[in-house]
């Protein structure tokens, strides 16, 4: 791309590759660190498994959590599955808001758990009062996704924090932070705090997926007390593999990539919300690493006009079925994507 031609307000050239923006990636990959750890373990690929404890102590010291408070995924999505599995062993239902990340759900709903969803407010946060009173007797599991995801909304720390308060003592309680590394919003809190306290039906997961852009080699963590880490280790059947757990180890250290995401990202958010002022569409401030906007044309439709320009843009999320998630590729890539979507739609 041309930087210059484009602050002459001129055409950003469509690239030679698809751009993604469907699936809320990191664009800039694994960190520079962590592909040298991954290259200096290609030849470990005949072991199973590997530094679990290192990792463990890493997290442990990162997070201020002692080690046998945390579980090592492949990726978080096997944290929330095994959570889900262990909601439904029960013959409980499960409450999550509408729309939200489906990934617990589904399984869980797959293994015969009844699930209860709750739409989300007119704002289009997550509605905790109604999620509340919508907890059922043979409730087991409450999942929330903070920040949300496919709409990047954060729910305000001393209400997320009672509302876990208050529910933890009958039920399990999962808080998704997938994209806690990303949100600079003074309302936001982790709910690791909890954790930390010793809460004994309190979950919070993370991912090496997001920030670290590691999303490929499949690690994530669970965060919770001792004798629930213990049984989500039982029923987990994933193998952690030696080249994730090598580049995670590295990418955690590496603050500088941490940071260079960050401030990225940023970018690419201001060049599109940017857009959505510009043309008066109606969208969620962004406390993630993800769009969320009204089009008012039906996606399955939209994803195809840009596919056809290069772009993959995020799947339908119903009942949503007019609004568009788009993730953030880099910066350039995102003025393609405005330029791109204002001459189709604008
Ligand atoms: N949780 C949320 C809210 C997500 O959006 C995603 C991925 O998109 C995940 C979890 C799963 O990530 P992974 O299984 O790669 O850790």
């Amino acid at each position: 791309f041309m930087q210059s031609a484009v602050a002459a307000g001129t055409v950003v050239q469509r690239p030679d590759y698809m751009i993604r923006a469907g699936t809320n990636e990191n664009p800039w990959g694994p960190s520079r660190v962590a592909l040298k750890a991954i290259n200096g373990a290609i030849d470990l690929s005949n072991q199973y498994g590997g530094i679990t404890d290192e990792m463990l102590a890493l997290m442990s010291s990162l997070e201020n959590v002692a080690a046998d408070h945390i579980a090592i995924g492949t990726g978080s999505g096997e944290i929330l599955k095994t959570a889900g599995m262990i909601a439904s062993m029960q013959s409980g239902s499960v409450v999550c808001a509408d729309p939200t990340y489906q990934d617990l759900v589904r399984y869980a709903g797959r293994a015969g758990s009844q699930i209860i969803r709750v739409p989300v407010d007119e704002g289009l946060n997550i509605d905790l009062e109604a999620m509340a009173k919508a907890i059922r007797r043979d409730t087991r599991l409450v999942y929330i996704v903070n920040p949300n995801n496919p709409i990047p909304s954060i729910i305000e720390k001393d209400r997320l924090k009672s509302f876990v308060e208050t529910i933890s003592k009958d039920r399990l309680v999962f808080v998704d932070e997938a994209y806690h590394e990303f949100v600079d919003n003074p309302e936001y809190g982790s709910m690791m705090e909890l954790v930390r306290k010793g809460n004994r039906n309190l979950v919070v997961a993370r991912t090496a997926s997001k920030i670290h852009g590691l999303a490929g080699l499949r690690i994530g963590f669970a965060y919770a007390h001792p004798e629930l880490i213990t049984e989500i280790n039982e029923r987990k059947t994933g193998q952690i593999n030696i080249l994730g757990i090598k580049a995670a180890y590295a990418s955690y250290q590496d603050e500088e990539f941490q940071n260079f995401t960050i401030r990225k990202n940023k970018e690419s958010l201001a060049i599109v919300e940017g857009m959505f002022e510009e043309l008066g569409l109606c969208y969620v401030k962004s406390n993630a690493n993800f769009s969320f906007f009204e089009t008012g044309i039906p996606v399955e439709e939209l994803n195809a006009r840009l596919r056809e320009e290069g772009i993959y843009s995020g799947r339908p999320f119903p009942p949503f079925l007019n609004w568009s998630r788009i993730s953030m590729a880099k910066p350039e890539e995102m003025r393609y994507y405005v330029q791109t979507y204002k001459r189709l739609f604008g």
